[in-house]
């Protein structure tokens, strides 16, 4: 058998670099092929995090989804085989890995479909490969005049990893995260059947991979709500001292009617000083605005915090209705006069803003550098104290990159899905997402320093009972998960015992353990969980 073969292979000759030859393909019978060189076995033992690795036996380039669904009935053949879907790679901790197991490189596949309908789901859907990055849907759907209604603030992601986890930005408060913007998947389940799954069709498993973590099946196509692409976006950003001023601005424009209100609402915290990284510069939308701190007032805090908003308009608008409706909005707003910096840029631009970033920081090592990322969901109950005690506390010189933080309305998530939300019910609640960019260690802080600070986060929460779940979660072991889940445990456990009762896929998520004879085995049952 193939398996087996592979594994004694890779035992023997660990060392060696050896370049699929075909023989291998064809034993697990694949149209793409199978890598178990040493290059494409590193890479996949690599993820964006750059905080842990683990090497797979091989690398999969699937052709197609009949591919993936091979490559995990092959690991269903045998005793201890996992599978890991891995997207771009872009998770923190390792969660697209697979030690020992087989890496199916979903970007491999990312453009075997694209497929664009009118009918249904807002103006219309476009049916995609679970491996397609998000700025290439973007790209071909702006070719029909039509665009996803809600992203990620980076688009360099691919379909499945963004289902698997939520997918956040600035239009989640109005049309909810991506989970909720797909109305079908095609699935690749851990007993290695392809089904098609919505809402009315198969929707257990519809709703369990949705936020899924990848533990429930493997996402080969999705079938995305579109919306008419406006042309341009009106980006603006203001400045507030207070962060109740902030947090009550914030909430009102993301609970107002469509129509009177922005596109776009997210929003960060900045440190009041010059720091080129942390500070004042962070805020202006160009090299020809400036950031007057004369504007402050003597007694404005450490932190200080930033509302990002955008409009949508098209190019034919005249200049003066957009400015109306932006002088109507920003006219209820408390920042500060004075810090209100404006920009009109193309839609497309301003929804691959990060690209830039991105470019600059592969420019300066930053993008291959260690990034202890941290990403929170709080209540609104707690975001006042979590201001109080982490922002202007813990991190009051700023983490080396954006502290965003911005509300989100409950209402707009689907509880079926296995996405977990904090456990106070109340209707909105804020992403935090500390994104670190710092320079490999001795310049920078070392990685371990800032992770521990992450675990000083979280501890400064717990002993202020402040309410949070973490998102694109990591733990270390099973009590961890139960408690993350909360009241949706039973349910999670109780789907992976349908979907992949020999919990072969997304090991690196450090959930379950591989079993060959018990369904749903806990990591822990036998001492192994975590790290
Ligand atoms: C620069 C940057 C910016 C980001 N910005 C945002 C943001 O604005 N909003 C936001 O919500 N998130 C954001 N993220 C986080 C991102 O959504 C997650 O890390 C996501 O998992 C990454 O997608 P990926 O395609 O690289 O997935 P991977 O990291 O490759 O995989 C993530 C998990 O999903 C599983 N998986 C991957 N593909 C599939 C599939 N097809 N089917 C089933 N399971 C699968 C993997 O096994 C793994 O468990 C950002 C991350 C980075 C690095």
């Amino acid at each position: 058998m193939m398996i087996a073969y592979a594994e004694r292979f890779v035992h023997e000759n660990d060392t060696e670099t050896r370049q699929d030859d075909g023989v291998s393909g064809l034993d697990l019978q694949l149209q793409g092929t199978l890598d178990w060189s040493a290059a494409a076995t590193a890479s996949a033992a690599r993820d964006f995090g750059g905080l842990r690795s683990a090497k797979p036996l091989a690398v999969v380039r699937p052709a197609g989804p009949d591919d993936v669904a091979r490559s995990v009935r092959a690991a269903l053949r045998s005793p201890s085989l996992t599978v890991a879907a891995r997207g771009n790679g872009h998770s923190i901790n390792g969660q697209a890995m697979s030690d020992g197991g087989l890496v199916v490189d979903m970007l491999a596949a990312g453009a075997a479909h694209f497929q664009v309908g009118r009918a249904g789901c807002g103006a219309g859907y476009a049916v995609v490969a679970g491996g397609a990055l998000w700025e290439d849907v973007l790209e071909q759907c702006l070719r029909y005049g039509l665009a996803p209604r809600s992203y990620t603030d980076y688009l360099g992601l691919t379909v499945g990893g963004t289902l698997s986890n939520a997918g956040v930005s600035g239009q989640a408060f109005r049309h909810g995260p991506q989970t909720s913007n797909v109305t079908e998947l095609e699935v690749v389940t851990g007993q290695g059947e392809t089904v098609v799954c919505s809402s009315r069709d198969n929707s257990e498993l519809f709703f369990a991979v949705l936020g899924g973590l990848g533990q429930f099946g493997i996402i080969t196509k999705a079938k995305i709500c579109l919306q008419p692409a406006p042309d341009m976006v009106r980006w603006i950003r203001v400045v507030y001292e207070d962060f109740g001023e902030f947090t009550r601005d914030a909430e009102s424009l993301v609970t107002r009617p469509d129509g009177d209100t922005f596109d776009y609402i997210e929003g960060f915290a900045f440190v009041n000083s010059d720091d080129p990284v942390n500070g004042w510069p962070t805020v202006p939308l160009g090299p020809d605005q400036r950031f007057d701190p004369t504007r402050l007032s003597p007694d404005a805090g450490s932190v200080l915090y930033c509302l990002e908003l955008g409009l949508h308009h098209r190019s034919s608008d005249p200049p003066s209705s957009v400015d109306s409706v932006v002088g109507r909005l920003l006219g209820r707003l408390g920042f500060v006069e004075g810090l209100e910096f404006r920009r009109d840029v193309s839609y497309a631009d301003f929804l691959l803003r990060v690209k830039h970033a991105e470019q600059h920081a592969k420019a300066t090592g930053l993008w291959d550098a260690p990034h202890p990322w941290l990403n929170l969901f709080v209540s609104k109950a707690g975001i006042a104290d979590f201001d109080r005690t982490v922002f202007k506390g813990v991190l009051k010189d700023g983490v080396g990159g954006p502290m965003l933080v911005y509300p989100m309305l409950r209402c707009r998530w689907d509880k079926r899905t296995s996405v977990v939300l904090p456990e106070e019910s109340g209707e909105i609640f804020y992403l935090v997402a500390l994104l670190r960019y710092t320079l490999p260690y001795p310049e920078g802080p070392s990685a371990d320093r800032l992770v521990a600070q992450n675990h000083e986060i979280l501890r400064t929460c717990d002993e202020n009972k402040i309410d949070y779940k973490l998102y694109l979660p990591y733990y270390q072991s099973q009590k961890e998960w139960e408690r993350h889940f909360g009241n949706q445990w039973a349910r999670f456990v109780e789907r992976k015992a349908r979907f992949d009762p020999m919990a072969v896929l997304s090991p690196g998520q450090k959930i379950f353990l591989r079993s060959s004879v018990m369904p749903g085995k806990m990591a822990s049952d036998n001492g192994t969980a975590g790290l």
